[in-house]
This record gives structure tokens, C-alpha cells and sequence, in this order.
């Protein structure tokens, strides 16, 4: 298997060598040559394969660098009860017949995205140590993205991650979440200002090409391809729970952000899985329903993009969304290179009046959108029907999913974070505060360990390689212990 850039500017390349970086070289994002094609009696034969079986079958198709032995250690290590709750990492609850609930949420940060980036921290360890290479990782989180990084790469050899946060702007949960690690190799950064204040210090330490080599900075963003292959494994697992034989199809509902679970599931359709409609659902921030709902892919300002209950959704543009138009329009890199000069300069496109447009059928995905009184309502009446509480993104999945759901075609929900991160919109909704679970009831009263800068890039980096210079040395880190 090799790759490619959606914009046609690199020459084919491995997993491994695409593994560690973000863009390509031109601008555009990796993508798989061919999609690895699974026929009805491949498909039947892994019906009954346990979590990390199947992950191995899929996987190893994407990363077939990697030599077997080492992926099914790496997938074993992965995909453990101990880490995701269950044997089933990704159960699946019925709710009435023909509408499931797909829990995606029982890993260590209680959002979706540990399943990728739990496999992600195994897999950076592994390769680095392979080529006695080291990683520093910089990023930029207001909340899911970034705890799930650093619970996935604390203790790992050759990794240190480097997180910004805007100080005193996440949820109390997030903030404890993040700042009660206390690994070595976790820094984490509280910026004194706002959610783009550390997007920018990131742009800027990233754009010091000689900053950047010496100290070998990367990312784990979710354009990273490792992320998106790890996301289709359980649209094949979410498959097999809910039908007997391949002779049936199935619809998915997919609360929608960057685009990269829902292009998962474009993938796994792409490769044989018989999936009917995947159906995306956004929140206020509705760039995707609109181009999914006219052709017009118009994304939006900063300015534009509003704070919401579902805030890992809260986007101004989606990140992956350029996949999904490297396949609309037949591979033709040339085309996309051209619609995304003009994103690249803040504009617009739109395809309606195009001959693309005319194939977006083919592809099985229909959208809409949800808004705060929708949100709570689906959460109010998700309980009051099934006795089962949701969270923020989740009920904006169902809400749209009971809206385009067809009658005799079972709709799996994708459930993408636990309840308990979202004490207040529950609270809203039903009146009490949400669940939480085993081990995390005293999470705020943990101690904090954290380091509280200016908006300033020069200091970030100074900072950073006093740390990487000299990894020994005694951390001058704030701690705080809250009574
Ligand atoms: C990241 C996230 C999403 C959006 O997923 P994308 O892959 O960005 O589309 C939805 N819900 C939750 C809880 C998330 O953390």
C-alpha cells in the first residue's frame, strides 16, 4: 500500500513515511492509493473475530510496513478491557428495534478519539524506538483533543508533548483532566489568553523550520492517516453486532466536526461494508451540512464560529473534508489543488453547478443540523423514552438520525463522549448531574501540575527546549494542590 497527496505533489510513499507527518509536502493530506477492497466471504469471515482480530485484518491492510508480528502486538497491547472497559471495546445498546447506540467512549479521556489515539501512542513509541528517533509533540487544545493525546503518550519513550491550553477557559473537568497527569514527558502549557491565542503560538513555532528540525516538533492532529484508519475499524465491528449476514445494509449517524469519523465510515463503504446512508450531523457550526445540503463548501472566520453545548464540534472548517473531495472527484488532484487554492485564501467553492455534484449519490451521505434546544430536548427525551443519558454531540447524532432514518434500515448512533463531561447540559436536560465513572469521582481534587505563560511564542520555545536540551533536569513546574 502506498500514498499519495489529495493535490498530486508527493511521490508514493509508505504508512511509515507518512506515519510521522502532518501535510504533505504540497499542502495536501495522505490518502491511500486503492482502498483495500473486502469481498461478502472476507466480510463473513471476520464476523466473529474479537476487537483486536478485526482491528489486526483492517490494519494491517493500511500498514502493511509494518511487519504482522509487531501490528498484532501493537493492536493486542491496544485494545484491552483494561483500557476501554470492556472485551467489546466498542459495545453496542439497543435502544428499540432497529435504532442501536454505538459506544465509542470508554477510553481513558471518555471521548471517541482515545480509540485512534490510544493505537496512535503505541505505534509512535514503536517506530521511534525502531529508528532511534525521538518526537516532540506541540499542540493546541481547548479541551477533548488534547487530554486524549497526552493520556495516550504519557510514559512513552522518545515521545514529550507539549500541550497550550487558553488558562482558565476549559470546563473544571477538562482542565483536571489534563493537569493531574503527572508523567514526566507531559508539558502542560496554560496560555494567558484565548483558544486561537495558542493555535497561533503553534503556527509560529511550527513555521521555525530550523526550530522545528532540531528539536524534531510534531503533531497528532486529525488529519494524521494512522488516526482515520483506527476509526474504521469499528463501523466493521458496529456492523457484525447488529446484522446476521452481509446481505444487510445498515445506516450510521455521525456527529460531525473535522470530518475524520465519518470519513472512516466513507472508508469502510468505500471497502466493501454494506453501509446504506452515513448520516452527518453538525451543530450550530453547520459548514458541512450546508455543503452536503447545496454544493457549497463556504468555510467560516473565527469570528463566525460560535461557542456551543457540543463544543468538540464547534468548527470553522473540517480538516478532513478534503478526502472526501479527492474522492468525489475521482482522484483528480488536479481539480482538488484548484479548490483548494481558493480555501487556502479564506473562500468559498461551490459544486452545484458542477458535473461533481451530479455523483454526490454514490457516496451515501446525507446531513443535518442540531442547535442547543434541539440538544437538550434529544437528551431529555432519550431518557425519558430509554432510560439512557447521552451526551452533547451524541444527541445532536440522534436528533439528526431519527430525522433521515429510513423505515426497515437499522441506524446505529455513533456515541462520541460520556455524559459526565457535560455536567451542565445534562443537568439542563434532566435535571440531575450525569454518572460518573469508576475512578474518576475525585478528579478536580487531584494535584495539578502545569506551567502558566504569556502569549508568547519566544517564551513557548524557550521553554521547550530548556525541556528537550536538558530532559533530566528537575522540572520547574508550577504544582499546585487544590484543597
Ligand atoms: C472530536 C469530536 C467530534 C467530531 O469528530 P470529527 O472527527 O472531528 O468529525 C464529535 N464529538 C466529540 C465528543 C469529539 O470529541
Amino acid at each position: 500500500m502506498r500514498y499519495l497527496s489529495t493535490r498530486g505533489g508527493m511521490s508514493p510513499k509508505t504508512f511509515t513515511e507518512i506515519l510521522l507527518t502532518g501535510l504533505a509536502p504540497d499542502g495536501g493530506l495522505a490518502m491511500p492509493e486503492t482502498y483495500p477492497q473486502i469481498s461478502p466471504t472476507t466480510l463473513e469471515s471476520w464476523r466473529a473475530l474479537d476487537y483486536p482480530s478485526l482491528a489486526f485484518e483492517i490494519l494491517s491492510r493500511f500498514m502493511d510496513d509494518i511487519p504482522a508480528e509487531d501490528l498484532r502486538t501493537l493492536v493486542n497491547r491496544t485494545y484491552t478491557a483494561d483500557v476501554f472497559g470492556s472485551k467489546d471495546v466498542t459495545p453496542v445498546q439497543i435502544l428499540e428495534p432497529d435504532l442501536y447506540l454505538l459506544h465509542l467512549s470508554n477510553g481513558p479521556t471518555l471521548a471517541f478519539k482515545d480509540i485512534a489515539m490510544q493505537f496512535l501512542g503505541n505505534l509512535f513509541e514503536y517506530v521511534l524506538a525502531k529508528n532511534g528517533d525521538e518526537l516532540n509533540i506541540l499542540g493546541a487544545t481547548s479541551g477533548d483533543t488534547g487530554s486524549s493525546a497526552e493520556y495516550a503518550m504519557c510514559g512513552k519513550r522518545g515521545i514529550r508533548v507539549f500541550m497550550l491550553s487558553p488558562y482558565g477557559k476549559m470546563s473544571a473537568f477538562q482542565t483536571a483532566q489534563m493537569f493531574s497527569l503527572q508523567d514526566e514527558n507531559i508539558f502542560n502549557i496554560a496560555i494567558e489568553g484565548v483558544f486561537d491565542d495558542c493555535q497561533d503560538i503553534v503556527k509560529t513555532v511550527s513555521n521555525d523550520q530550523t526550530f522545528k528540525q532540531k528539536y524534531k516538533i510534531g503533531a497528532v492532529n486529525s488529519i494524521n492517516w494512522a488516526r482515520v484508519a483506527a476509526q474504521i475499524v469499528y463501523y466493521f465491528k458496529a456492523y457484525f453486532a447488529v446484522t446476521r449476514s452481509s446481505q444487510e445494509k445498515i445506516s450510521f449517524s455521525v456527529p460531525s466536526g473535522n470530518f475524520g469519523n465519518i470519513f472512516a465510515g466513507h472508508v469502510a463503504r468505500m471497502m466493501g461494508l454494506p453501509i446504506r446512508k452515513l448520516i452527518l450531523a453538525t451543530n450550530e457550526n453547520d459548514v458541512l451540512d450546508e455543503f452536503f445540503r447545496t454544493g457549497l463548501y463556504r468555510p467560516r472566520s473565527t469570528a463566525e464560529t460560535r461557542q456551543t453545548s457540543s463544543p468538540s464540534m464547534d468548527i470553522s472548517k473540517a480538516s478532513n473534508f478534503e478526502r472526501f473531495i479527492f474522492d468525489l472527484a475521482g482522484r483528480d488532484a488536479a481539480r482538488v489543488k484548484e479548490l483548494w487554492n481558493s480555501v487556502d485564501q479564506g473562500k468559498s467553492f461551490d459544486l452545484s453547478t458542477t458535473g461533481l455534484w451530479a455523483k454526490i449519490g454514490d457516496f451515501g451521505i446525507v446531513s443535518g443540523t442540531s442547535n442547543h434546544a434541539a440538544r437538550i430536548d434529544t437528551i431529555r427525551e432519550t431518557y425519558r423514552k430509554f432510560n439512557v443519558v447521552v451526551d452533547t454531540h451524541t444527541a445532536d447524532g440522534l436528533k439528526v438520525g431519527l430525522e433521515l432514518r429510513e423505515p426497515g434500515i437499522p441506524l446505529i448512533c455513533l456515541e462520541t463522549a460520556l455524559p459526565a463531561k457535560f455536567a451542565d447540559s445534562i443537568r439542563e436536560a434532566v435535571g440531575f448531574d450525569p454518572k460518573r465513572p469508576a475512578g474518576y469521582d475525585n478528579l478536580e481534587n487531584l494535584p495539578q501540575r502545569f506551567e502558566r505563560m504569556a502569549v508568547d511564542a519566544t517564551q513557548v520555545k524557550q521553554f521547550m527546549a530548556s525541556k528537550i536540551d536538558t530532559p533530566n533536569k528537575a522540572s520547574a513546574s508550577e504544582k499546585l494542590t487544590k484543597s
